[in-house]
């Protein structure tokens, strides 16, 4: 029995241990400062030409990822974010269309539908894989439903080869929100190239990052024209080439020449970063399994999951206490356990008041939509279900943890199995 008693059951609080995650190292810096030297900081015009593409280094980080994923085309954006709207653009989506996609997603995944004018409608998701659930995808098809966007959520994958199954019934096409996945794979194929568009994030928070920045892979010469078009105000290339037959309105989604520098010396690292979680992972869950109120991340042998995030459950009815209680007692100690994820996109207040615009319900109530989509409470119970109640994401497997970290946190749940009946009187006590 471990003497020391929690720090919450004697209202104290151990300062966080954690050293921040950084992934930015001296090379970074170097390519940053030699795009800075070359005076070349965006190489991008809107007007046909060459410019139209972008300059030298965003050209190069483009190559780079075509090369390494094995995929025709990658077309860099300024996030993830403009990268999905661009995808669900060039696939030609629009008002009175929907787009079936996971609730359990930051909450971009379902805003790229909207901006576009098209519907989100939120299948739910598979109670191990956290990604949409194939049966409730197809329960949730329409004659309306053009496409799927798929999240490979917390770096593991959806269940691609049933998704594919209910696409080429239904004539849709799959997205692959792969913000949270670069380098993971599904059947030896890597994710973002298994639907007709796939896209990554290099935003500060994510594996490999330049600050903000997002890229776009397909093998379609068409949509990544589209996507390009969208990216760079391609109203005035239709001008310019006459190429009326295209309905698309662009904007400024341009990565920088100084950002696509930083980019591509993140991505020779992919495989290291990936690599270093992957086998914290491979020692956290060891360690876990001694723990009956746990249920670690489970993983198919046919996937590589990349742990952008580790999630694992907690058994309330197990342990005697609430998550919350849990949470606040891990916390204290000086680590960190996060509750819940994110809110089901549909519960946000967009949504339940069906309203992006000031004046207009558009596109939720709508000439162009002439039938009514649900977003209330109880569409998706594994979705709420693990926010509610059971899911826990934490950082321990990242950089700059180390085994001992590792160590030093299953010590923190051994001593809260230990304490559980204390922490359940306490957690009396606030209730
Ligand atoms: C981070 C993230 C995004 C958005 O990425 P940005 O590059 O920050 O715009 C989209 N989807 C998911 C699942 C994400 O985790």
């Amino acid at each position: 029995m471990t003497m020391d008693k929690l720090a919450i059951l004697e209202g104290r609080t151990e300062p966080y241990r954690r050293q921040p995650y950084n992934s930015i190292g001296s090379d970074e810096t170097a390519a940053a400062v030699r795009v800075l030297e070359s005076r070349n900081l965006s190489g991008f015009v809107g007007r046909a030409g060459d410019a139209f593409l972008g300059g030298p280094c965003v050209r190069q980080l483009e190559k780079e990822f075509s090369d390494f994923f094995g995929i025709k085309h990658a077309v860099t954006f300024n996030s993830a974010t403009t990268a999905l709207q661009a995808a669900v653009a060039a696939l030609g989506i629009g008002p009175g269309d929907e787009v079936i996609t996971s609730p359990y997603t930051m909450s971009a995944t379902a805003s790229a539908i909207l901006l576009n004018g098209a519907v989100p409608v939120f299948a739910d998701i598979h109670p191990e894989s956290y990604c949409v659930d194939p049966e409730s995808v197809r329960r949730n098809i329409t004659p309306r439903t053009k496409a799927i966007i798929a999240v490979n959520i917390f770096g593991g994958a959806a269940d691609y080869d049933e998704l594919r199954k209910i696409a080429d019934e239904h004539g849709l096409k799959i997205i692959e929100d792969n913000a949270q996945g670069p380098g993971g794979t599904y059947r030896g194929k890597y994710l973002a190239t298994i639907g007709d568009i796939g896209v990554f994030s290099l935003n500060v928070h994510k594996v490999i990052q330049c600050g903000e920045g997002g890229v776009l892979v397909t093998n379609d010469d068409k949509l990544a024209y589209r996507a390009q078009l969208v990216r760079n105000h391609g109203e005035v290339i239709l001008d310019d080439t006459q190429d009326f037959g295209e309905h698309i309105m662009g904007s400024n989604y341009r990565l920088s020449e100084v950002h696509a520098a930083i980019a591509s010396v993140q991505f020779k690292k992919l495989d290291q970063f990936n690599q270093a979680r992957i086998d914290q992972v491979a020692y956290l869950n060891e360690k876990l399994k001694q723990f009956a109120w746990l249920v670690p991340c489970r993983v198919p042998e046919h996937i590589k999951h990349v742990y952008y995030l580790y999630p694992f459950e907690f058994k309330s009815d197990v342990l005697g206490i609430s998550r919350k209680t849990f949470a606040k007692a891990v916390n204290a100690e000086g680590f960190r356990v996060a509750e819940g994820y994110v809110k089901p996109i549909y519960l946000m207040p967009a949504y339940q008041n069906k309203r992006m615009f000031p004046r207009s319900q558009f596109p939720f109530v709508s000439t162009e939509y002439p039938t009514e989509v649900s977003y209330a409470k109880g569409i998706c119970p594994t979705t709420e279900r693990l926010f509610e109640k059971d899911l826990l994401t934490t950082t321990i497997h990242q950089p700059p943890n180390t085994r001992e970290d590792v160590d030093a946190f299953c010590e923190v749940l051994k001593r809260i199995e230990e304490q559980a009946a204390e922490l359940k009187e306490y957690e009396g006590q606030k209730a």
